[in-house]
C-alpha cells in the first residue's frame, strides 16, 4: 500500500473488503477475539501515517451508495466508503448537493469528515460540519448511532475521529437543494488582499487565493451561486485543465528539481501568466480540481486574527531563506465550529497550506514554515504533514481530553490503535 503521495508505504498483514454492514461487524469482533489491530483507509489521500497498519486494513470500496434520501429536509444517508466524486452525481440525481468541498473530489465521506477536511468561505464550517448523524462500528463490533439529538457528546467527538473510535459505516448529511457556481480566477496582489481579504469575504460566498512565492502576485479564486448557463464542456476548457495546469506545471516541476536555483524563476514566469479565468457549472463539478502532479504537503489553521501577520511572516522568511520552492502557497477561510477534533474548533479560521514536488525534500521548507504557524496558535490539518506530538496537541484542543474519553469506551482493547495514532493521542 501507499498513500496519494507516495511519501508513506506499508504491508498490511491482511486487506479486507467488506460489502455489508453485518461483515464489518464481523470483522471488528475476529480481531478483538485475536487481539489483532484494525486501521480503515477510504482513498489513502491522506500525507500523513493515518492509515499504516502492519495487521489488518479495511477499505469501505465496496460498501458506497446513498441509503436513504429526505427530500423536505435536504438530508442524505451515505454509506461510509462512497467517494466525493460519486456522491455529488448521486445527490444531483436526486436535486440536491453539499453546500461546500475541497478542492479534489477523490476522497470517500467517511475518510474526509475524520481529518477535518474543508474547503473555503468564511461562512462554511469543516465538511463535518456538515454532517447530522453518524452511526459506526465500534471496537467492540456493536453499532453505535450518535447525532445532533442523539449521543451528542459522542457525536462532537465522532465527527473528526482520525478512525480512532470505530468504522463509519453511514453519514447523513445535512444537503441544500443543487445549485451553479460561478468562479472566477484573477490575478491580483497580496498586498492588495490582506488589505480587503475580510471585505472580499463578505460579498464572495467561496474565495481562496494561491500566493506565488517570490512575488507579490496572487491567483484568487471567488465563487458565487449564479443563474447563468453552465459551460459547454469542449477541447478549450480540457486543454486548460489537463494540459496547461497539469502537463504544463509537471514539466515546471521537474525543471526546477533538475534545477534547483530556478525555483524563483519559475515562480515569477508563473505569476506573470496568470490571468482571468471563468467557470460555470453545478457544484458538484466546480469545487475540485485535477491533481496529475504529485507532491506533499503541511497545511495548517491559524486564528483568522493572525492571518495577515502569519502571511506576512511567510513572505519575510521567503527573503530570508530564499527557499528553492515556486508551488504556490494557498489561503482559505473557514468558520469556526464546536468539534472536540476540528482544528476551526473555537474559532473562525484561515488555512494555509505549503506544497512541495513529491520527488523533492520538503523538510527543512515546512519546518521553517510550522515555526511560523505554531508562534501564532496554529493547529495542524490532520491528513497533512506536521510534527506536534500528542502533548503538543492537547494543548491546541481544549477538548481533547473528552475525545479520549470516548475512545476508551468506544475501543476499550484499542482494536483501531496503531503506533501513529498513539503518538498522535498520548495512549499508552
Ligand atoms: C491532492 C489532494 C488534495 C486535497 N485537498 C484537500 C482540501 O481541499 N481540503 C482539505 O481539507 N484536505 C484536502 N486534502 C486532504 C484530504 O482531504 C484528507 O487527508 C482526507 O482525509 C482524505 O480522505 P481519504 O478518503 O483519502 O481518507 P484516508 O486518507 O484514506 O483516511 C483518512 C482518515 O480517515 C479514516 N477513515 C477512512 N475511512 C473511515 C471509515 N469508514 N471510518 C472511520 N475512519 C475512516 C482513516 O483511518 C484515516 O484516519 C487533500 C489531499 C490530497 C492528496
Amino acid at each position: 500500500m501507499k498513500n496519494w503521495s507516495g511519501l508513506e508505504k506499508w504491508n498490511p498483514s491482511e486487506i479486507l473488503l467488506p460489502r455489508s454492514e453485518e461483515a464489518i461487524q464481523q470483522i471488528v469482533k475476529t480481531a478483538l477475539d485475536k487481539k489483532r489491530k484494525i486501521r480503515i483507509i477510504g482513498s489513502g489521500h491522506s500525507f500523513t501515517k493515518l492509515c499504516v497498519t502492519d495487521d489488518i486494513l479495511i477499505s469501505l470500496d465496496n460498501y458506497q451508495g446513498l441509503v436513504q434520501v429526505d427530500k423536505s429536509s435536504h438530508q442524505a444517508t451515505i454509506k461510509g466508503g462512497t467517494k466525493l466524486k460519486k456522491l455529488g452525481e448521486l445527490l444531483n440525481a436526486e436535486g440536491l448537493a453539499m453546500e461546500n468541498l475541497g478542492d479534489i473530489d477523490a476522497q470517500s465521506i467517511a475518510g474526509t469528515i475524520s481529518t477535518g477536511t474543508h474547503g473555503t468561505g468564511a461562512n462554511f464550517g469543516t465538511i463535518s460540519t456538515q454532517v447530522r448523524a453518524i452511526r459506526l462500528v465500534n471496537g467492540l463490533g456493536e453499532i453505535i448511532v450518535c447525532s445532533i439529538e442523539e449521543n451528542v457528546e459522542l457525536f462532537k467527538a465522532a465527527q473528526v475521529s482520525l478512525g480512532a473510535l470505530g468504522i463509519i459505516t453511514q453519514i447523513t448529511l445535512q444537503c441544500m437543494p443543487s445549485y451553479k457556481l460561478k468562479m472566477v480566477y484573477e490575478k491580483s496582489s497580496l498586498s492588495e488582499v490582506l488589505k480587503t481579504y475580510q471585505s472580499i469575504n463578505q460579498s464572495t460566498r467561496n474565495f481562496e487565493l494561491y500566493w506565488m512565492p517570490h512575488t507579490n502576485t496572487v491567483l484568487t479564486k471567488k465563487a458565487n451561486i449564479t443563474n447563468e448557463e453552465i459551460d459547454k464542456i469542449g477541447i478549450g476548457s480540457f486543454f486548460q485543465e489537463y494540459i496547461l495546469e497539469n502537463i504544463g506545471f509537471k514539466i515546471f516541476c521537474e525543471f526546477a528539481y533538475h534545477f534547483p536555483s530556478k525555483n524563483k524563476w519559475i515562480s515569477e514566469v508563473s505569476a506573470k501568466t496568470l490571468s482571468t479565468v471563468i467557470k460555470r457549472a453545478y457544484s458538484h463539478n466546480i469545487y475540485a480540481t485535477v491533481r496529475a502532479v504529485r507532491f506533499n504537503e503541511m497545511e495548517y489553521n491559524i486564528p483568522i486574527e493572525a492571518y495577515e501577520e502569519v502571511m506576512k511572516e511567510i513572505q519575510r522568511s521567503f527573503e530570508k531563506n530564499g527557499f528553492k520552492v515556486h508551488f504556490p502557497i494557498e489561503n482559505r477561510f473557514v468558520k469556526g465550529d464546536d468539534i472536540y477534533l476540528s482544528p476551526a474548533f473555537g474559532r473562525d479560521s484561515a488555512y494555509i497550506a505549503c506544497h512541495v514536488y513529491s520527488k523533492k525534500k520538503h523538510k527543512d521548507y515546512f519546518q521553517k514554515m510550522e515555526d511560523i504557524f505554531r508562534a501564532y496558535g496554529g493547529r495542524p490539518h490532520w491528513g497533512k504533514l506536521h510534527t506536534q506530538n500528542a502533548n503538543e496537541l492537547l494543548q491546541l484542543y481544549p477538548k481533547m481530553p473528552d475525545f479520549l474519553k470516548h475512545r476508551v469506551e468506544q475501543d476499550p482493547e484499542q482494536v483501531f490503535i496503531s503506533p501513529y495514532l498513539k503518538s498522535l493521542l498520548g495512549i499508552f
